[in-house]
């Protein structure tokens, strides 16, 4: 007998869907089907693949607008889910790109040994298992599937069961696809998917928290398969004197509030040198302020709602922890209820150190903490004050005083001047290598050449001629 979970939505806060797990058992069936269909995906080649893959692409684009209208249940937002669903086009294309330039088998000689030649090839995991979080729910299910399957791979893909509406509307679009289907397969469910998915694929790849990703991390161990972690973040910026204020806080908005704070590569901490403190808070309240709350509909502001109830206290505890260790609030305030929906305003907080756990733990919310710095030293010894180390900003007057602080943040990106890599994350620049850092992730790239060439076993050939 299936399981069905009721699922909330997030505007209304009316448990109005249901979902229907899939079962443990229906895992170990799944990896094997998918595993005997891999062998002919490898063998048409990455020309094949790509066929198949804008064959798909081409009846996603069919159904937009079902998939987006669905993804906007999910989340409650709109602009974000528009740029999600566009993602999944301009990745397949840019991974076009990158994975032709890959597939070049590589043979070279050694210089030492002209009678040896060195040939390699690439052998893909069979079955990569995905695991997947809410606050993106269709792209970053997508984000490591897609490469994984230019790779040669198939993939079994756990989305989030908070965010769950989408899945149907675009498991059709994979049904029409046969050559798709065969390789492509979407389960539903809690933890206990998400546990079978380890123990029966060949290699995870998970996105979420720092606390599952270690349990993710300790199965993946158990049943000796490679795990790729992409995890949270408590995302640092710093403000130099020399900074030009206004477009930093201009910058620093727009990455603290994107999706209402709910991106793992959010700025969720601003240090900023002690002179120019008050001229950037002012800049910083004045550009928050207009940041509208999306209410009553999507499509009425910036800010959808907090899509996990649970989060929602989480911004909260944040908030009056803080507040009762002496911080001010500038502007915006507590995350509150509308209609059933909890909505998060941009809000700007002073005061604050790192004894308050708005300093040092993922808030996942619009909330701009700031804090004055006496030396660049202690700004990055603030910056490196955590156990994460996803990514930050660094705001100065010239890119190179920019970058020498760069280089010193413990972190995998540091967007010059910008937040911007922190929005490519879901939109364009995803060309960019980068690692996690410290408990913010482990193992290869997810974006860039490695996106693809960590899903492919490399082999050596000694050639004595
Ligand atoms: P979560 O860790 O609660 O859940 C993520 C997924 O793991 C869900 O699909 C869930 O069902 C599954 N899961 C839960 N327990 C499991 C287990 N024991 N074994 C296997 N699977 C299990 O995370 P969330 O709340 O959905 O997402 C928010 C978090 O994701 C934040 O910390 C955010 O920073 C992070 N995130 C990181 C990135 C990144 O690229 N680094 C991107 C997006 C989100």
């Amino acid at each position: 007998m299936s399981t069905s979970i009721p699922i909330r939505n997030p505007r209304t806060g009316q448990y109005d869907f249901n979902l229907v797990s899939n079962e443990v058992s229906d895992l170990p069936v799944l990896a094997d089907e998918l595993r005997a269909n891999q062998t002919h995906w490898e063998s048409i080649g990455l020309e094949g693949r790509l066929e198949v893959l804008n064959a798909w692409r081409k009846v996603y684009l069919e159904s937009y607008d079902e998939i987006l209208a669905s993804l906007v249940a999910d989340t409650g937002r709109l602009a974000e889910s528009q740029k999600e669903m566009q993602r999944l086009s301009s990745s397949i294309d840019k991974l076009t790109i990158m994975a032709r330039e890959v597939f070049q088998e590589r043979a070279f000689h050694l210089r030492s040994m002209k009678s040896v030649e060195i040939r390699g090839s690439y052998h893909p995991f069979q079955v990569v298992g995905v695991i997947s979080p809410w606050n993106f729910p269709l792209s970053s299910s997508l984000l490591d599937t897609i490469p994984a399957l230019v790779a040669g791979c198939a993939a079994i893909v756990k989305p989030s069961e908070i965010t769950p509406r989408f899945v149907k509307p675009l498991v059709k679009t994979i049904q029409r696809v046969p050559e798709m289907n065969a390789v492509l397969r979407y389960v539903q469910g809690d933890k206990a998917i998400g546990e079978a998915l380890i123990a029966h694929a060949d290699a995870v790849c998970f996105t979420g928290s720092v606390q599952t990703g270690q349990k993710v991390a300790e199965a993946a161990a158990r049943a000796f398969i490679p795990a790729f972690l992409e995890l949270g973040g408590k995302d640092p910026a710093i403000v130099t004197e020399s900074a030009h204020l206004d477009a930093a806080a201009a910058s620093l908005v727009a990455g603290a509030t994107s999706n209402a704070g709910q991106v793992c590569v959010s700025i969720e901490r601003i240090y900023v040198a002690r002179p120019v403190m008050d001229k950037l808070v002012q800049s910083l309240v004045e550009k928050a302020s207009a940041v509208k709350i999306a209410y009553p509909t999507p499509d009425d502001g910036a800010l959808g709602p907090i899509i996990l109830e649970r989060q929602a206290h989480e911004i909260n505890r944040h908030l009056e922890d803080a507040l009762s260790k002496g911080a001010k609030i500038q502007c915006g305030g507590m995350v509150e209820q509308r209609d059933g929906g909890w909505y998060a305003p941009a809000t700007v907080v002073t005061g604050v150190d790192h004894s308050m756990v708005l300093m040092t733990e993922e808030t996942f919310g619009p909330i701009m903490p700031v804090m004055a710095y006496d030396t660049v030293e202690e700004a990055v010894a603030l910056a490196n004050d955590s156990s994460y180390g996803l990514s930050g900003a660094v705001f100065a007057g010239s890119a190179d005083e920019a970058m020498a602080i760069a280089r010193r943040i413990q972190v995998g990106a540091v967007s010059i001047n910008s937040t911007g890599l922190g929005t490519a994350a879901i939109g364009e620049g995803d060309i960019h290598e980068k690692n996690s850092f410290k408990r913010s992730g482990l193992a290869g790239s997810r974006l860039g050449y490695d996106s693809i060439t960590r899903f492919m076993r490399k082999k050596a050939y000694l050639v004595q001629h």
